[in-house]
């Protein structure tokens, strides 16, 4: 197996910290144990969610989402996404199992029934199989293979960072929609949380252009203060947020994974787990053609890959652009309906159970 990256190899091997932390759920956790990376992540730097609060505006109601019936067992680890890039290219390295081109991108991708062809950036050709791109929700690969895309560009940007606060979290998740503004704080170890604001371009460029003190004060009355005084414990890091589901994930000789397939809006902290299930989808349709004596690209078995993928995904897809829209519109009608939403969430605790046990499943 070839990977083909256009990082340098030393960004590879020592990632920069991105701001993003990743809410793991206990099958993505048993699958990083199983391509034995979980063991790379520091313990220090795993940090039990133990429950995740949805607040809307001033009112004093709130969606509490707490595992049930496991005493002690989180509802996910939050691990700094940098940390899972490291730790999975050293298990790629520790594994002998794959030769990584770095430094070098991608230019071109053409695929027929007698197999693929990548141009590379420093000239060069590569042949292959099987072709699987996972170059971003913005994909160039997925264009050039003729794969459309439905795109929603929610208008806004998202800028986290992490900082450092007086009253302890608890090891509880905020997702805390305001007027005009979204926050959530993610709870890492000690008295340090991500937050994660969700605010128009421009108000996001101007909180990147702030000092760390005017920072710090302007989150602290941001959250009216429900977590004490904060202050920025490193670099901030902005995002814009576009969602994208490719309507295709397969192609002839062609596979997409990860964001390329499914791009999801990050509110519901599900995109890197779908991608690593889909990765895992993936591996188990080349498996079983190979156990058959079939082509790794065998039509048949990518087929599969795609249904599976898509059942998995779409529903998630679709609710979480309808959450992100409806907590995102600060028009009268949709600031009624979250608030109805909460209480209806309250007040059925099957719904809560499904979206608890979503983040628990161990299978
Ligand atoms: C703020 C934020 C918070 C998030 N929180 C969560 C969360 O809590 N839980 C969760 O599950 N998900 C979360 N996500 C989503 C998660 O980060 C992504 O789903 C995941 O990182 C996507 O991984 P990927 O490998 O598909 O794509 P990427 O991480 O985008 O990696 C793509 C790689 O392809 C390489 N590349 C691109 N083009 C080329 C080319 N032409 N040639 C060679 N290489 C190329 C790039 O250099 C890059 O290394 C969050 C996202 C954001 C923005």
């Amino acid at each position: 197996m070839l990977l083909v990256e256009r990082s340098p190899e030393a960004a590879l091997a020592d990632p920069a910290f991105d701001g993003r932390e990743i809410a793991l759920t206990h099958r993505s956790q048993a699958l990083l144990r199983e391509l034995d990376a979980w063991d790379r992540i520091p313990a220090g730097d795993r940090a039990p969610l133990r429950e995740a609060r949805v607040l809307d505006g001033a009112s004093p109601f709130a969606l509490s989402f707490a595992p049930e019936g496991r005493a002690g067992v989180p509802l996910g680890m939050l691990v700094p996404n940098h940390l899972i890039r490291r730790a999975l290219f050293d298990a790629v390295r520790g594994a002998d199992c794959a030769t990584v081109l770095a430094g070098v991108a991608v230019e071109a991708v053409e695929t027929s029934p007698a197999g693929g062809v990548l141009r590379l950036a420093d000239g060069r050709q590569v042949r292959a199989r099987l072709v699987v791109a996972a170059d971003t929700r913005f994909s160039q690969a997925r264009r050039q293979m003729g794969i459309a895309t439905t795109q929603r560009d929610f208008g806004k940007s998202m800028l986290v960072a992490r900082v450092t606060h007086e009253k302890p979290h608890g090891g509880i998740a905020t997702e805390w929609f305001g007027h005009g503004q979204t926050v959530a704080m993610l709870p890492l170890n000690g008295d340090l949380s991500s937050i994660v604001l969700t605010l128009p371009a421009p108000a996001i460029e101007a909180m990147l252009a702030m000092s760390p003190e005017a920072f710090g004060a302007d989150v602290t009355s941001r959250t009216a203060s429900r977590w004490g005084a904060m202050a920025l414990a490193g670099t901030r890091h902005a995002y814009p947020l576009v969602a994208t589901y490719a309507h295709r994930f397969v192609g002839t000789r062609f596979a997409l994974i990860g964001d390329a397939a499914v791009g999801m809006h990050p509110v519901t902290a599900h995109g890197f787990n779908l991608g690593l299930g889909g990765a895992h989808l993936l591996g188990s349709a080349i498996r079983t053609a190979q156990a058959r004596g079939r082509d790794i690209a065998d039509p048949g078995g990518l087929l599969r890959y795609e249904m599976a993928h898509r059942r998995a995904s779409w529903p998630l897809f679709a609710a979480t652009n309808a959450i992100a829209g409806l907590y995102t519109d600060d028009r009268s009608p949709a600031r009624l309906l979250r608030g109805a939403v909460l209480r209806l969430g309250a007040a059925l605790p099957p719904v809560r159970r499904l979206v608890t046990a979503r983040l628990m499943e161990a299978g």
